[in-house]
């Protein structure tokens, strides 16, 4: 008997798992996938949001803004890479320049710190390439941009190292009462808390009918390469709409240019495909915010699905005396994670459940990053260790012995993109084409799995087609 079930290893999950292994509790996660973060946590605009959009007085505006704050200690204390990189709203015209001086209202309710109005010099001179039709713009210097893997991989691991009981490949097919029916097996808990993402409505017909309506909705963006980097220097945003944030242009932690996302309905909640019409869309938007921006140094596009509902705020609550769902998590979820976490827990103890902080809790998570090691490290570490003296990934400079060290974490990857979320081998403007096979052989000599059942990421993400003749 479990005190904890949590069904999804996204950020949610992750993040909740992290916060209810402080305590002296039994708590299992159950996630569906071979990996932790492989839903809409991996794909996203990797902001850490401020906390001036949500409604004052909503959950998600409490959380976002708590959030926020969590993030900046969670990154130092979880070696997650983060930066403060503040965000402007830009106003094009009169409609637009009330839109931001309501949303400064909100933000200034909702207690986010620092918020100011620019003009439009002072906005040009925080961002030159901002378009001359600009006319203000909203700056939150407490936003910043995260890499969310890495944040929800960073949860799950710590709270792996301080005794979670994690099962990959294992789909939650039932819930009967306290027990959880999985694909191999039933497992009796307590208290069972759901964070499936978009899933969140399937799930919760496993015990009650849904009191909302998911509105699965997908966003499309461009990755552009390294040497697009500077073009922005915060997030630029364009004011909000009725399909959400709007098209923004932000630097990532990891050195591009990320443009997007558009918004679009989606009947299939699975499909993150792109789209002709969807990224046309985002080009002409960015345009709008930045007529310089050059997208031929696009490197890769991708989608993600948003878990949005007939309902603008959070949908957290028990819907069972031992269920509590975690529902319609859309943005600002990834923003909102450490927080969301902290209310589950604050939510269990007020039902009922036992909350005895445990003595000893390892809060902390190093990551060897070979390139951002100073000359002598660099030096001293591959006399330790030669495989660190090989580069395998050319585009980011990974070397062999980050790959490795891969293998040695609480969760070791089990596929090319996992290896990828763990160490950025893959990352860059070649898109794993040259490191691709290395990473494989490396896969392989670490876990034994046959070379031709390695997988790119999910289930049937076959890469070779047979072994060597
Ligand atoms: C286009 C877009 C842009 C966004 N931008 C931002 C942003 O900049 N900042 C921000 O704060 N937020 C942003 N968000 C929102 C943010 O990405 C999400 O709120 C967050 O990632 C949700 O995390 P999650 O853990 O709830 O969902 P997921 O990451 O989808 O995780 C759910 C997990 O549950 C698993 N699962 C589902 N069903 C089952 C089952 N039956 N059994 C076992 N496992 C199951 C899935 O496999 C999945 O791994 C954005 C979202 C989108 C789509």
């Amino acid at each position: 008997m479990y005190d904890v079930i949590i069904i999804g290893g996204g950020v949610i999950g992750s993040a909740a798992a992290y916060e209810l292994t402080k305590y002296n509790l039994r708590v299992a996660l159950f996630e569906k996938e071979n990996d932790i973060a492989t839903g809409t946590t991996k794909a996203n605009s990797a902001i850490i949001h401020a906390g001036y959009d949500p409604v004052p007085g909503s959950l998600t505006a409490r959380l976002n803004v708590r959030g926020n704050e969590l993030a900046h200690e969670i990154c130092k204390k979880l070696d997650v890479p983060f930066k403060e990189t503040g965000s402007v709203v830009c106003a094009f015209g009169e409609e637009d320049d009330a839109t931001v001086k309501k949303l400064y209202e909100r933000g200034v309710q909702n207690g986010v710190p620092g918020l100011r109005i620019l003009n439009k010099e002072e906005l040009r001179a925080l961002e030159p390439n901002i378009s001359a039709e600009a006319t203000s713009a909203l700056y939150a210097p407490t936003a910043g941009v995260i890499s969310p893997w890495e944040y929800a991989l960073a949860f799950a691991e710590t709270a792996v190292v301080n005794g979670l009981e994690l099962h990959l490949n294992e789909k939650v097919t039932d819930i009967k009462e306290n027990t959880v029916v999985t694909e191999k097996g039933e497992y009796g808990a307590k208290y069972i808390v759901v964070a499936a993402g978009v899933n969140c409505a399937e799930v919760e017909e496993y015990v009650k009918e849904p009191d909302f309506v998911l509105k699965a909705n997908k966003g499309e963006y461009f990755l552009l390469d390294k040497s697009a980097f500077g073009i922005v220097n915060t997030v630029v945003f364009q004011c909000p709409n009725k399909d959400g944030k709007g098209v923004l242009i932000s630097p990532t932690v990891h050195g591009n240019i990320i443009v997007g996302p558009n918004a679009e309905g989606s009947s299939d909640r699975t499909d993150v495909s792109t789209t002709a019409q969807g990224l046309d869309f985002v080009r002409n938007a960015a345009y709008k915010s930045v007529p310089s921006l050059n997208l031929s140094t696009n490197i890769r596009n991708f989608a993600g699905m948003r878990a949005n509902t007939n309902n603008e705020d959070f949908i957290i609550r028990f819907v069972s005396p031992c269920f509590l769902s975690l529902a319609g998590i859309k943005s600002p979820g990834l923003a909102s994670a450490p927080a969301i976490a902290e209310y589950v827990c604050e939510l269990l103890s007020d039902a009922g459940l036992k909350m005895d902080k445990k003595e000893s809790f390892t809060d902390s998570r190093k990551v060897i990053r070979f390139k951002e090691l100073s000359p002598k490290e660099k030096d001293e570490i591959i006399k330790k260790d030669p495989a660190y003296g090989r580069v395998v990934c050319r585009c980011e400079t990974i070397t062999e012995g980050e790959i490795n060290a891969t293998f040695k974490t609480p969760i070791p990857p089990v596929s090319i993109d996992g290896v990828k979320r763990r160490c950025n081998a893959g990352m860059g403007r070649c898109q794993g084409g040259f490191c691709a096979p290395r990473v494989l052989d490396i896969i392989h000599k670490h876990t034994g799995i046959p070379k031709e059942k390695i997988l790119k990421d999910k289930e049937g993400s076959y890469v070779l087609s047979g072994g060597a003749l």
